[in-house]
């Protein structure tokens, strides 16, 4: 059975010297200390340790193949968006981190799928950058659950939304930013606490903005199985029904008709969980994702999927059928 997993991290192993470049600091690169690790440093600040898995495609390969997966999607390193970086400084960031994609997607064409970072701090330039990545084959995008505190809701972003529909560009969400993170630093809570809200915090901005309304061809998935957004769905809608002069007010649509549109993907650490988001979803809106290389993700690659009592149709939309129609991929480029 072929598996995707639709939901892994890279970056390169030297990123150019923006602080340099720029005049500025506060940008993300790594330091190769010793051999197979690196310190990932933050300006002159350490943010933390990465294994060789997080820079080297090769060696991911055969990482993959102990869990019987061929394929994966991968992505920049949230801390690498740079949405805080002047404007035309995060587009050649943008355009660095694209490259090193699109360079490791065509050496392993089998291998790996491409998703796209844009400047969202300036989204004109973020067209342009969308153009040249599909020309360069990637298949979609990955977005913050927010850009430098401002919700996805704001209009300034319908651009992006606009261009993501016209060139068949699947949308990622991936929370980072966590709100209130200065005041919960300890227990690692902005990880456990803060990334479920900002997921949810993305999701309502996209379905009360009416976003999901005006651009139905949208293809978005979100992280983390939709972070907190299943689990308080009720409370959800139970607000836009109790309070519609507070939650109503830009689209007139039950949130919960929502559910089973956008794509989610499986990472939620247990069954009981799984089983209810694939009521809730559908099995065929639930994607096989592990945030790999990270420890807080699934780093057995859907194991604990096949060690459920799941039939083997639910297991091949997980595995492969979601992901192909989030991205509109034919299954036969891997076969
Ligand atoms: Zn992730």
């Amino acid at each position: 059975m072929l598996k995707i997993d639709m939901h892994t991290h890279i970056m390169p192993d030297k990123m150019p010297d923006w602080a340099q470049k720029f005049g500025y600091d506060g940008f993300i690169h790594l330091e190769h200390h010793k051999a197979g690790v690196a310190r990932m440093m933050q300006g002159e600040k350490f943010f933390r340790e990465v294994e060789q898995n997080c820079w080297d495609p090769a060696i991911r390969i055969p990482d993959y193949e102990k869990y019987n997966t061929q394929v994966q999607v991968i992505c920049t390193i949230p801390v690498l968006f740079s949405y805080w970086a002047k404007a035309q400084d995060g587009l050649d960031v943008s355009r660095f981190l694209n490259d090193h994609i699109a360079d490791i997607v065509n050496k392993y064409p089998k291998n790996y799928l491409g998703l796209a970072t844009i400047p969202m701090q300036a989204p004109e330039l973020c067209v342009q950058e969308l153009e040249r990545c599909k020309k360069m084959g990637f298949v979609g995008i990955q977005i913050g659950s927010n850009i430098n505190d401002e919700n996805l809701s704001e209009a300034k972003f319908d651009p992006v939304w606009e261009a993501c529909e016209r060139l068949g560009m699947a949308v990622m969400i991936h929370p980072w930013n966590m709100m209130g993170k200065a005041q919960m630093e300890k227990y690692w809570l902005p990880w456990l606490v803060g990334m479920p809200a900002e997921t949810s915090r993305a999701a309502c901005s996209m379905i009360f903005s009416g976003v999901l309304e005006r651009y139905p061809k949208l293809r978005v998935c979100f992280s983390h199985a939709g972070g907190s957004l299943l689990a308080t769905i009720g409370r959800v809608e139970h607000g836009f029904n109790c309070r519609p002069d507070l939650v109503a007010i830009d689209n007139p649509i039950n949130p919960r008709e929502y559910i089973g549109k956008f794509w989610i993907d499986c990472i939620t650490h247990d069954e009981d969980m799984l089983n209810y988001v694939l009521k809730m979803q559908g099995s065929k809106k639930v994607c096989l994702g592990s945030d790999y290389p990270f420890p807080l993700g699934d780093l057995e690659i859907g194991k604990f999927i096949t060690e459920m009592d799941l039939s083997e149709g639910v297991v091949e939309d997980i595995f492969c059928n979601s992901t192909l129609e989030w991205l509109d991929i034919d299954k036969n480029r891997f076969l």
